[in-house]
């Protein structure tokens, strides 16, 4: 009879293969898309994106956003705020946007 000497095998449990790994320090990179970023805060908003969260609500109505500036933009709206003056005319506007949009107007030659 031959005895056969117990081969102890250990268990590969998980044993998962990350890839490349980039090396780069400060790089935050998402765990649920390619994005990557070298601001911690960058990529904490960008991730609100994917886990659909809105940290940032109007305290005039049920309006939320993922960024603060949006919000302070949105909250012009309640207060009627006008910042932005176009400088050709009397125009104002809650929002940047909605001046440049108007700036256009100025700009295109008018015969
Ligand atoms: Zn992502
Ligand atoms: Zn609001
Ligand atoms: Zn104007």
């Amino acid at each position: 009879m031959t005895s056969i000497p117990l081969q102890v095998r250990p268990e590969r449990v998980g044993q998962r293969r990350e890839g490349v790994r980039l090396l780069l320090p400060r790089v935050h990179q998402c765990t649920f898309c390619s994005y990557s970023t070298t601001n911690a805060g960058h990529l904490k908003r960008h991730l609100y994106k994917h886990t659909g969260e809105k940290p940032y609500r109007c305290p005039y109505c049920n309006y939320s956003c993922t960024h603060d500036s949006n919000l302070k933009a949105h909250i012009r709206v309640h207060t009627g705020e006008k910042p932005y003056t176009c400088d050709q005319c009397p125009y104002r506007a809650t929002q940047k946007g909605t001046l440049l949009a108007h700036l256009i107007k100025h700009k295109q030659p008018s015969s």
